[in-house]
């Protein structure tokens, strides 16, 4: 994707308040991000662990999303879970689920949509092979890098719809 700066972050969010996208904690050094191998932006907030944000584009807009991480805590250190977007297994709390408040009224009565992603979300890195999950058996696919970024991109794009819908 292409470099994002500040602005373009704060100003994406679409499930929380002005406020509160103006207080999240971003990446740090932005422009030293590996772009060219991500299909979307995805991080923890450095300040505040327990949220996450996620910024792809969509039909050449920034959408971007504040998300819940909820420990995976009754998950024992040797269970195997499974990123919902780039299908990448992890071990031992490398998969969170997280969960998106809905926009528009469904949001404001409370409701959210949730997924267990990789707690990091790294996900375009995993699949590049660029970083490794621990523990990880990597699932013998036939795809190819390219094949299953575009998958883990449809992932998003789903997760995106149901954000909105
Ligand atoms: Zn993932």
């Amino acid at each position: 994707m292409r470099p994002l700066t500040e602005h373009d972050i704060r100003t994406s969010f679409i499930n929380c308040s002005k406020g509160e996208a103006k207080r999240a904690g971003l990446p740090r050094d932005l422009a030293d991000l590996p772009w060219d191998d991500l299909d979307f932006l995805g991080w923890r907030d450095p300040g505040a662990p327990e949220r996450a944000y996620l910024v792809a584009e969509a039909d050449g807009s920034l959408v971007g999303v504040a998300l819940r991480v909820t420990s995976g805590a009754s998950r024992s250190f040797t269970a195997r879970s499974m990123c919902s977007f780039c299908l990448t297994t992890h071990t031992g709390g490398g998969v969170a689920l997280m969960t998106a408040r809905r926009t528009g009224e469904p949001g404001r009565q409370g409701n959210t949509v949730g997924q267990y992603l990789c707690a990091d979300l790294a996900c375009p890195l995993y699949l590049r092979g660029k970083k490794e999950a621990a523990g990880a058996g990597v699932v013998d696919e036939s795809l190819t890098p390219a094949e299953k970024a575009a998958r883990a991109h449809a992932n998003v794009r789903a997760f995106l719809d149901k954000v909105t819908a």
